[in-house]
């Protein structure tokens, strides 16, 4: 029925063209642009849902990019942010709420000996990556094709936003992602194709590389597992060449399992960074690992700063999140996502729609018009893109909003009951592509 009542975002759009005279393109983020039909402005969000200035409501598979794996504004965050708040807002000093955030993360991710916390994952990455030069002196950084670590100029190379790949598959050649970017980085970088074990360890083998640093299992362009065996080898042929081991686990951290991916493949990593669902929505990050090379932060001369760092309101957050990530979740996660899923996937299959759904049930992506699993960037980067945003569009004319670039994120309360909503709301939106001839 809502197929022939598509919903409207006209007072979005009239609300971004309004405020583009005092925020560039009406937003505070680039990847919150070219989004088809509108950038959409909200007025709350509860549970599952959102609630947009048209008055939709909508089935939010974005969750904030990935943080908000408990669903919006729950109960156990409202109440710890109130009360934390009437103490006061920052000071400049320690408490025993970031005390209590930070025992709780070293005692759920295995790697974690110590941590300092951040804001966002940008700037704990950029610590991850100081300290594997400190350690070892040398310069030249691993990353991953299509792996993103923040938007700052020594990592935004060859990721998912560029949306392009330069140079042979086997080597790659570095793509900036911004005007303006101090192109002398790249100097610093290798950048390598993820999931290929014998070009990694062939590259660490010169014995100059400082850190390795990727997500471990490839999420920002598309939800990816590492190949069999990938993770252990790129790990053991780390400690043989004397090089920092960094798992990017901003999105993978508390999500695929409480511990993070580490904890799902069972693989330790010497650094690690995280973010999004460790505090459900407010602007916290981690940088956690070995005690060697954590203390370097105390004792040996490596600099790591932030004004807001460990902000008291954001740590009780923090608190009430982590207390929350019970096993019990996770299997729920993992039964509703893989109904999801598995749905998804036999209403393409139906309609004759080629299409992968791949990934984790907490998070995974559609690519349309692969007949394989993606193993890399380059195989997702095939996918037909148009038919997708295509998709997407139609998908949010009918309350289902979901990225147009990237992953499907799952929380807690979508329940069964939304995830029938969203099967219909795709099988629906499948039949309109089709009748288009998308
Ligand atoms: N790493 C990964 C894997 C991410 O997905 C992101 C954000 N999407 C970041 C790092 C950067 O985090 P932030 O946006 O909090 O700076």
């Amino acid at each position: 029925a809502r197929g022939n009542n598509p919903l409207s975002f006209d007072k979005s759009a009239e609300l971004i063209e309004r405020n583009a005279q005092w925020m560039a393109g009406g937003v505070n983020s680039n990847f919150r642009l070219n989004i088809s039909p509108t950038p959409l402005v909200f007025e709350r969000g509860e549970g599952p849902w959102l609630y947009d200035a048209d008055g939709n409501k909508l089935i939010d598979y974005y969750l904030g990019m990935g943080p908000m794996i408990l669903g919006h504004k729950p109960q156990a965050l409202v109440d710890a942010v109130k009360q934390e708040i009437e103490k006061g807002f920052l000071f400049a000093g320690q408490t025993t709420v970031e005390a209590e955030a930070a025992r709780l993360v070293c005692e759920l991710v295995p790697s974690a000996e110590r941590m300092r916390f951040g804001c966002s994952g940008s700037e704990v990455d950029q610590a991850a990556i100081r300290l594997a030069r400190a350690a070892t002196g040398r310069k030249k950084i691993i990353k991953f094709e299509g792996h993103y670590h923040g938007w700052f100029d020594n990592v935004l190379w060859s990721t998912a936003p560029a949306l392009n790949a330069a140079g042979p598959e086997n080597a790659p050649v570095p793509v900036a992602g911004s005007k303006g970017q101090l192109t002398e980085t790249a100097d610093a970088l290798v950048v390598l194709p993820w999931n290929n074990l014998d070009l990694v360890v062939e590259r660490l083998a010169q014995g100059d590389i400082a850190g390795v640093i990727m997500e471990a299992a490839m999420c920002n362009a598309g939800a990816v597992h590492p190949a069999p065996g990938y993770l252990e080898g790129v790990r053991e042929a780390c400690t043989r060449y004397g090089t920092i081991l960094i798992f990017d686990e901003v999105i993978t951290g508390f999500r695929l399992a409480p511990g993070g991916a580490q904890e799902r493949f069972g693989v330790t990593p010497d650094l690690s960074t995280f973010g999004k669902a460790i505090a459900n929505g407010f602007p916290v990050a981690a940088i956690v690992g070995r005690a060697d090379l954590m203390e370097m932060f105390a004792t040996g001369g490596v600099v790591h700063g932030g004004t807001y760092n460990a902000q008291p309101i954001a740590m009780a957050a923090t608190v009430a999140t982590l207390m929350s990530l019970k096993p019990s979740l996770y299997a729920t996660l993992e039964e509703r996502g893989g109904r999801l899923m598995r749905g998804m996937g036999e209403i393409f299959a139906r309609a004759g729609v080629l299409a992968q759904v791949a990934g984790f049930p907490q998070v995974f992506h559609v690519a349309l018009g692969l007949d394989v699993p993606a193993r890399n960037y380059r195989d997702l980067a095939r996918m037909d893109r148009p038919a997708y945003v295509a998709l997407t569009t139609a998908l949010l004319h009918r309350g289902v909003r979901a990225l147009e670039r990237g992953a499907w994120f799952l929380s807690i309360e979508h329940s069964d009951a939304v995830i029938d909503d969203t099967l219909l709301a795709v099988e629906d939106s499948v039949r309109e592509l089709k009748a288009k001839g998308v």
